[in-house]
């Protein structure tokens, strides 16, 4: 019989180091619920990472691939298909943008969005404008031109030379970013909670100003929404809640609830900029994965969304009433909610959990990351949560 261990021996054998996974090897999913090869259950207080917004056994999701696969499951973006047509209206209709690039990753939707505003300027302006502004502290993707746009020294490590042309600038400094963005400058990229780097929000009326500063300057502002978008933040995109209209925003993790999809869509202003021959991907708009999208897509309803809004305050309010020495600060928006620890190493803690039976993720250097299904009942969530306060407790 296969067991946690047998599975961690076999896969240790042939797969590359790269991850500190933990010594869990998931069998299978109901709801937001996961279970091990011994048996064990857990509330799955992650997703993967943000990308399981249905949860696990999603009959709709299930069958919506099962269909497609029948039919065909993938061919070249030389021919047109149905799934990626559906989604990439859905995706238009519901933000008013004008046109969508698919592709299969948080990291090259990232790349993606970096060509789009080198070309954008370069079409206008020529040569000299081919600087982008990202901010400290940010997550951008593990490609190398994402990784140079990240704001974090750490992934600046290895694997030189990094991609030119990105600067980095402080969170919430304006008159930093004014400085930086100079006149050989097309584009600011940021995210709107940053993810990995400690599940931080960024001040409304910074953002605001720095979109007042890009149109102003003709400069691109992009929004990396892989982890806000999809519903994760309680609206459909994060921006729209920011009371700003970027120019570019990109999408993975949540999307297609675990399918690998991706992609990015633009204002009318950058709709003509990617033309035939400057960008493309084999799987871009895969029709298993376009297919799955829809599925998320059609759940997300206002209704839905506002489910997501309730259940993070629910979350928040139970997390900042437990008498804990270790929880400076909870935060979030939606289900994207950082718990601050303090006298603890975030590592540790997420370990006890996981022995206990919760599953959660750490950001920054010192936050516990909670990205539960955005389906997640209020009985899962109050099963993780008493685990969750038995251990922040103690
Ligand atoms: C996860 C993440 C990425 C990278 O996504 P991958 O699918 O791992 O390439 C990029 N940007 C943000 C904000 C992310 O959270």
């Amino acid at each position: 019989m296969m067991t946690n261990q047998n599975l961690i021996n076999s896969h240790d054998q042939h797969v590359m180091a790269t991850y500190g996974r933990f010594p869990i090897a998931i069998s299978h999913g109901e709801g937001a619920r996961l279970y091990d090869f011994d048996g064990k259950t857990y509330i799955d207080f992650a997703s993967g990472i943000g990308v399981n917004s249905l949860g696990y056994g999603n009959k709709a999701w299930v069958q919506a691939i099962t269909d497609q696969a029948m039919k065909f499951g993938h061919t070249s973006n030389l021919y047109y298909t149905q799934p990626a047509a559906k989604t990439a209206e859905i995706l238009c209709k519901r933000t008013g943008y004008s046109k969508v690039f698919f592709a299969n990753s948080g990291a090259e939707s990232s790349e993606g969005l970096i060509k789009l505003a080198r070309k954008y300027s370069r079409d206008k302006y020529g040569d000299c404008r081919s600087k982008i502004v990202t901010l400290e502290g940010s997550f951008h993707g593990r490609t190398i031109t994402a990784l140079a746009a990240t704001g974090q020294d750490v992934f600046h490590q290895h694997f030189f030379p990094f991609t030119e042309g990105f600067c980095h600038v402080p969170v919430g400094n304006m008159s930093a970013l004014k400085a930086t963005a100079d006149k050989n400058t097309c584009a600011v990229l940021i995210e709107l909670i940053q993810g990995e780097g400690g599940v931080l929000p960024l001040d409304k009326a910074y953002v605001q100003e720095m979109a007042v500063f890009c149109q102003s300057n003709d400069l691109l502002l992009m929004i990396d929404e892989v982890q806000t978008g999809a519903g994760r933040t309680g609206s459909l995109f994060a921006f729209q809640q920011y009371g700003i209209k970027p120019d570019a925003v990109s999408f993975a993790k949540g999307i297609a609830n675990g399918v690998p999809f991706g992609g990015f869509f633009v204002n009318e202003k950058c709709s003509t900029v990617l033309g035939p021959g400057t960008h493309a991907t084999t799987y871009g708009g895969n029709p298993l994965g376009a297919a799955a999208a829809n599925v998320v897509l059609d759940t997300l309803t206002d209704e839905m969304l506002a489910e997501v809004v309730k259940k993070g305050e629910y979350i928040q309010e139970k997390v900042r009433a437990m008498n804990s020495p270790y929880v400076a600060e909870v935060r979030g928006l939606g289900l994207m909610i950082g718990i601050v620890l303090q006298n603890i190493a975030h590592r540790e803690i997420v370990g006890k959990l996981n022995d206990a039976g919760v599953l959660a993720l750490v950001a920054g250097s010192a936050t516990l990351r909670l990205l539960p299904p955005l389906t997640i009942s209020y009985e899962e969530i109050d099963a993780g949560l008493a685990i969750m306060q038995a251990i922040l407790e103690a």
